[in-house]
């Protein structure tokens, strides 16, 4: 069911709560990647030109329910009113006499940025007195928060019930069009790549896309504790012991579902954890690894994954296939990039280190949709509900 979108509310002369993730990376009180304040200007630009006055929110860190100054948004509000283009009030607290005053100060049709939600323990505790407070500030509420959409706080999921109206923002809209239909009605053939540390983060993962997919290519660490399980020598690899039965498991669930899924036939094995360690490429069957590691997947395996990935009409990606952030072993995550980008199906990359890894490379351009959300797109991926999207009305 399609939850209730911005373009469903008459925010026109409103006061309009935006919940958004201005979660930026600071560096000494400089804004080091402005990418999340930019995603939310759709969403904020089409209410201000709906006539709205606007009301936006966001957490920062982790201030554990403490006013922290390194935790302060005012060096948002400054790079917010030269994105937007027009003043933003910054109000110094998220609720009371302060956040009124701006709210009043900033006028009809103007923009106010509450100070850090997350300097209230309520926020997080999804406190219902707290909730009504928020509410009391807007008569509509917009969450455009994916990235803490998977938190029930005050702020995604208590406001709701006290305001008038509430719908998804642009980005959040997108977010659950994109992900939704991976899991609701992929075109065919579907590919999921799915690689990074741990097997045991990516569990819920695998099991609720293999009943989905036609294919799962694995990658990284977690191909590790899949050889175990096959009795491959995988020498000082990161191998989790508990989840080599698991991984049987999932190799016993692909046949029934009739996936094809694909482990790396050959990898790059070294000495260190370091660029200058001497390494090599190995067949997985080969044995010789030694007191070696495996940190990428080999050529083989790159033409091999580049080859289903260019088949395949729906891509998601979640998961580096390899150390990528030490250069020597960046190739396999940069071959699996650059057949994602080729592509002319639908493309989706999720996760933290996956997202990092697809701007580094610059082809974020080339993607269908990058999911913003971190955890809440795994989660998401994993058939979990979010509790902020559960909040928000159907349409
Ligand atoms: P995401 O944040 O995209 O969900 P993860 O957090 O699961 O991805 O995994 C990312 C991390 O996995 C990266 O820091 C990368 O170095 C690590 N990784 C990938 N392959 C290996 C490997 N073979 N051995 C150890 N770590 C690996
Ligand atoms: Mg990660």
């Amino acid at each position: 069911m399609p939850k209730r979108s911005i373009y469903d509310l008459n925010v026109k002369d409103k006061r309009l709560f935006v919940r958004v993730d201005f979660n930026v990376p600071l560096n000494a009180g400089q804004i080091s990647d402005d990418t999340r304040i930019r995603s939310a200007l759709p969403t904020l630009k089409y209410a201000l030109e709906q006539g709205a006055s606007l009301v936006i929110a966001s957490h920062l860190g982790r201030p554990q329910g403490e006013r922290r100054r390194e935790f302060s948004l005012r060096p948002i509000a400054i790079r917010l009113n030269e994105l937007l283009g027009q003043p933003v009030t910054f109000a110094t607290d998220c609720v009371g006499p302060d956040a009124l005053q701006a709210i009043e100060h900033s006028g009809q049709n103007g923009v106010t940025l509450l100070e850090n939600l997350r300097f209230h323990k309520e926020e997080e505790a999804n406190d219902p007195v707290f909730s009504a407070s928020l509410a009391s500030l807007a008569d509509c509420y917009v969450n455009d928060a994916f990235g803490s959409a998977h938190r029930a706080h005050a702020s995604t999921t208590g406001i709701v019930p006290h305001v008038t109206d509430a719908a998804t923002g642009l980005l959040l809209a997108r977010e659950l069009k994109y992900l939704g239909a991976l899991l609701d009605n992929p075109t065919r053939p579907f590919t999921a790549i799915l690689g990074g540390s741990k097997v045991s983060g990516k569990l819920e993962i695998i099991k609720n896309l293999l009943p989905r997919v036609d294919t799962l290519l694995v990658g990284g660490a977690m191909s590790y504790t899949f050889f175990k399980a096959r009795g491959l020598s995988t020498g000082r690899s990161l191998v989790e012991p508990d989840l080599v039965n698991a991984t049987r498991q999932i190799e016993k669930e692909a046949k029934t579902h009739r996936v094809n899924l694909v482990l790396p036939c050959d990898h790059l094995v070294t000495t260190a954890l370091q660029a200058d360690a001497s390494h090599e490429n190995l067949d997985v069957e080969a044995t010789g690894i030694g007191d070696r590691l495996g940190v990428d997947i080999g050529p083989k395996t790159q033409q091999a994954y580049a080859n289903i990935i260019k088949e395949s009409a729906t891509v998601v990606w979640n998961g580096p296939m390899g150390i990528f952030e030490i250069s020597p072993f960046s190739s396999g995550t940069l071959a699996v990039a650059m057949a994602v980008a080729a592509s002319n199906g639908t493309t989706v990359v999720g996760g933290g280190d996956s997202v990092s890894a697809v701007g580094q490379m610059g082809i974020a351009h080339q993607i269908t949709h990058i999911s913003t959300g971190g955890g809440a797109s795994l989660e998401f991926l994993g058939g979990r509900t979010l509790p902020g999207v559960e909040a928000l009305p159907n349409s």
